[in-house]
């Protein structure tokens, strides 16, 4: 079996959509599955493991992350119908996913058009928008742990919630691949949602800069962006990192914002919310990695 490369000191701003971050110790590109069960098991990878897709939910910290990250998106992106159910492997991008199903005549991919991550990413965060999330459609996945040991897992196997994934077997494995059911539909039909859905994101979100898309969970009754946008906040700029002034729930990278500067935002966010609102605002993107 041929080992793939191990990276070391590779800077994680070229791994997320904020462009942001300091170094990982160890990376690695996994390019399929066999190699990458066989690296988990006879390469010593440094704890703990993180494995990621476009980084398009996650904010890496400016001080790195001291250990290994795994990435999924150059690899892993097989997809084919089998048996009625849509196969996908976790490294293939949604957009790429929801364009294939809608392709092939079937109905209701629309919302994973607009989500710029993986399947893996979706997963992991029961990914959605529009009133469908990613674990609608999920028939079975497949994990592996951190010894490269697979694992096929029933729906049932897992907690799941908004933004929340919980493997309740074990909650240190990661996904390889997925199994979606779709409901056959009209292939013009399904084509034009997503035409529909891309040219509103187009017109709602600051797609021209560097985010993480929404910054916060809308907690219970409430949206997050029309709190932040009530409290004033539209605009608001520490460092390089900007409230947008189109969303205000997404942050932007106005081209030299730190870490530091998005996670002091968020901190400033949350706190002249609570005190205009008394509402408190749960972060939705994943905080990864050591402060400066
Ligand atoms: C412009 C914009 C719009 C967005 N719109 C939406 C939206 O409408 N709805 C929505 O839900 N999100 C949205 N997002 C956020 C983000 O795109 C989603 O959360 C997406 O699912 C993350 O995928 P990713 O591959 O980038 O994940 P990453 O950011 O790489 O990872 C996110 C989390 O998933 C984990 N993870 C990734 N891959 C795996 C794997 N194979 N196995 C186990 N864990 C894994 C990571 O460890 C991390 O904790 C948006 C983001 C942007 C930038």
């Amino acid at each position: 079996m041929q080992n793939d490369e191990i990276l070391f000191d590779i800077p994680l701003r070229d791994l997320n959509s904020w462009r942001v971050g300091g170094v990982v110790d160890q990376f690695y590109f996994c390019t399929d599955k066999e190699k990458l069960s066989y690296n988990l098991q006879k390469r010593n990878f440094k704890l703990p493991i993180m494995f990621i897709g476009l980084g398009s939910n996650t904010l890496f910290r400016d001080g790195g992350f001291r250990g290994t990250i795994i990435a999924m998106h150059k690899g892993l992106n097989h997809i084919k119908l089998e048996d009625q159910l849509f196969y996908a492997e976790s490294g293939v991008s949604c957009s790429k996913l929801a364009k294939y199903i809608a392709r092939l005549g079937y109905a209701n991919s629309a919302f994973l058009a607009g989500i710029p991550g993986t399947l893996g990413g979706a997963l992991a965060m029961n990914a959605g928008c529009y009133g469908s999330e990613t674990w609608d459609f999920v028939d079975k996945v497949l994990t592996i742990d951190q010894n490269g040991i697979e694992h096929l897992r029933k729906k049932e196997e897992f907690d799941i919630a908004y933004r929340h994934v919980e493997n309740k077997k074990n909650p240190q494995e990661f996904f390889i691949a997925a199994w979606l059911e779709f409901q056959e539909g009209n292939k013009e039909k399904a084509e034009l949602d997503i035409k529909k859905l891309l040219e509103k994101r187009k017109s709602t979100q600051p797609l021209n800069w560097p985010t993480a898309g929404s910054t916060f969970r809308n907690p219970d009754g409430h949206f997050a962006a029309k709190l932040i946008e009530e409290s004033g906040l539209k605009g608001y700029q520490i460092g390089g990192a900007q409230v947008s002034e189109k969303h205000a729930n997404f942050i932007i990278n106005r081209g030299n914002a730190s870490a530091s500067d998005i996670e002091n935002l968020i901190t400033y966010i949350k706190a002249e919310v609570f005190k205009q609102t008394k509402i408190i605002l749960e972060t939705e993107i994943r905080i990864i990695g050591e402060k400066n």
